[in-house]
């Protein structure tokens, strides 16, 4: 079969496999979009691994149903990839996404995933899709999922005011929650002018400031009044730390999603003198992806316009440079293997 592979940094090539086969309590799954994601964005930028088949959000059609018989061939459905150990005691205990193996070995990040005409896939991961779900929303329930979590995490009750700060993905998914959650009033910045005016136009977000205005800061704290309830950190950056901090209240919660290979400088005396209460976020549990799936099925969550665009395995590289465009604005593309 036909895959993409890491080839080296920010390459990638098309690479022809062994097609895989349903091991015990698996299935496999003909791939019929994946969804391009920031971390993917990450390791092609190191280079690392290289050979890794990278695709985390898929979707696809069961092409072998294996042992199961929960599900037949043809059957459409989405999958949970993350791998969790089922040994250790996080496991144990049904919590899968807090294992350290979840991610770190999950498939298309630590084994091979989703950019490729094949994948098998652990049949208690499968989930089946409503007739009324496209493959598109489908992968989309995986990102969801991980912005659900933030959202969650930062406990947003009706009426908060909520702060996003970065317009990829994630962030414009928080605001779609946080929406969802009750919030208030919901506050985005963002230094990319095309993104602003996306982030606009996808309607969860009642105001969009740039970034790079001076003293942004003091205008987000004249506007509510002293800070906003929930900050969500969404792009990594130690500007957008700064400035996710400087715009809670006091008391207030900051949720960082967004993740920094490096280290990021952070005014203790601001967190300690506000009295902030940060909280981290990754990944998403296994109720998390079913509730973002389900939600997506019922129409609670729209994620249709967030996907722009669908390449072949041969134009992956090349959708993986528009990502990374610093002065673009394409924010979600699917690969049709
Ligand atoms: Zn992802
Ligand atoms: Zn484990």
């Amino acid at each position: 079969m036909r895959a993409v592979a890491i080839a080296g940094m920010k390459q990638l090539e098309v690479i022809e496999m062994d097609q895989p086969v349903a091991m015990e309590n698996q299935v496999l799954i003909r791939i019929e979009r994946a969804g391009i994601c920031g971390s993917d964005l990450h390791m092609w930028e190191s280079g690392k691994p290289v050979g890794l088949v990278m695709g985390h959000e898929i979707a696809g059609t069961i092409a072998d149903a294996g042992a199961s018989t929960a599900f037949k061939v043809g059957d459409r459905v989405t999958a949970i990839t993350g791998k969790p150990c089922m040994e250790c005691k996080f496991c144990q205990n049904k919590q899968y996404h807090a294992c350290p193996s979840f991610l770190t070995k999950g498939l298309g990040l630590g084994t091979h995933g989703g950019y490729a005409e094949y994948l098998a896939v652990d049949s208690w991961m499968v989930r089946q899709l409503p007739s009324t779900m496209s493959m598109e929303e489908a992968c989309m329930a995986e990102p969801s999922a991980v912005a659900l979590r933030a959202v969650r995490l930062a406990r947003i009750k009706p009426g908060e005011r909520v702060l996003i700060v970065g317009s990829g993905v994630i962030g414009l998914l928080c605001a779609a929650w946080a929406r969802i959650f009750g919030a208030g009033y919901i506050a985005l910045s963002e230094l990319n002018p095309e993104r602003r005016e996306k982030a606009a136009a996808l309607g969860d977000v009642d105001q969009v400031f740039d970034a790079s205005e001076p003293k942004l800061q003091r205008k987000l704290l004249g506007l509510t009044d002293g800070g906003f309830d929930k900050t969500l950190e969404c792009a990594g950056p130690a500007s957008a730390v700064t400035s996710a901090l400087g715009a809670t209240r006091y008391d207030g919660t900051a949720v960082f999603v967004g993740i920094n290979y490096s280290l990021v400088p952070i005014s203790t005396l601001r967190v300690c003198s506000k009295e902030i209460n940060i909280k981290g976020s990754y990944g998403y549990s296994v109720e998390e992806f079913d509730m973002s799936l389900n939600s997506i099925a019922r129409g609670i969550l729209k994620t249709r316009n967030f996907v722009e665009g669908t390449v072949g395995l041969e134009d992956v590289q090349g959708a993986f440079e528009r990502l990374t465009d610093p002065n673009g604005s394409a924010i979600k593309i699917m690969i049709k293997p």
